[in-house]
Parts: structure tokens; C-alpha cells; sequence
């Protein structure tokens, strides 16, 4: 499958307890198909109830499992993050950082802790501990 952001990057295969998503070493997306974030997660949560589309500007992606144009989608919970789904149900597409943040969300679910733990190896992600202290710098000029 070829990475929706990156086109002729190859994705590749992570497995996570037998659940396999795949994973762009570019652009560090990653793709799940329909249910297998479901099954990550577990407890109450429901692709179908969690996501709901929207309209949006933003141009869309497309599947890479059959290349029809992904819709937008948010999550019902973070409605500021589009998030790309296939219009026929192949799956989801998470940009980077976008799947952490929804993670860490739902992290009272059962199977989120260790999730986010096995994320923050493979992305090298640390949790937003701290908002980025934008260092005015002044230049005097004369
Ligand atoms: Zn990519
Ligand atoms: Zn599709």
C-alpha cells in the first residue's frame, strides 16, 4: 500500500499483539483498517459511534487500499483534528501525532496505557508535558 501523504512511499508493516498497521517511515503516518483501532483499545470505544464525518476544505487523501478519496472525519470527542476515513469502510488514516492525541484521549480504556507505551518507542513521541515557550526574540535594530 502507498502512503496517502507521500505517494510513492511504500507502507510498511508494524505489528502490534498480532494487529498489523501500517506505517510510513516518511511522513510517520499510519494506517488501521476498519475495527483494528476498535480492537486496540477496546472497552467502550466504537469506530462507527466515535467518528462522525464532516465537510471540509481540506484536500482530500486517498485510500491506500482503494484509492477512493478518504473523507473527513473528527472524533466526536476532539472535534479540531480531521481525520481522514474511507468513504466504502477500508479504515482510517492518522497523520503524525494524530493518533497519540486520540489515544491519550481515551486513555481510561483497557488497552490504551500499553498502546501509547508501544507508540512512544516507534514514533520516539514524548507526552506533551510543556507549551512551547516561544522565545520572543527581539532584535534591536538601529
Ligand atoms: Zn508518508
Ligand atoms: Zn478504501
Amino acid at each position: 500500500m502507498r502512503c496517502p501523504n507521500c505517494k510513492d512511499n511504500i507502507l510498511i508493516i508494524l505489528v502490534y499483539k498480532d494487529i498489523e498497521l501500517d506505517f510510513c517511515p516518511e511522513c510517520l503516518g499510519i494506517w488501521f483498517d476498519s475495527e483494528e483501532l476498535q480492537l486496540i483499545l477496546q472497552g467502550d470505544f466504537n469506530e462507527k459511534r466515535n467518528f462522525e464525518e464532516v465537510t471540509s476544505e481540506e484536500k482530500p487523501k486517498k485510500c491506500p487500499r482503494c484509492s477512493r478519496y478518504m473523507k473527513k472525519a473528527v472524533s466526536k470527542d476532539i472535534k479540531t483534528v480531521l481525520y481522514d476515513v474511507c468513504p466504502v469502510g477500508d479504515g482510517i488514516w492518522f497523520d503524525r501525532g494524530e493518533l497519540e492525541q486520540l489515544v491519550e484521549r481515551y486513555n481510561e480504556l483497557p488497552g490504551a496505557k500499553s498502546f501509547l507505551t508501544w507508540l512512544a518507542e516507534v514514533f520516539h513521541y514524548e507526552p506533551e508535558g510543556e507549551t512551547k515557550n516561544k522565545n520572543d526574540n527581539h532584535i534591536e535594530r538601529r
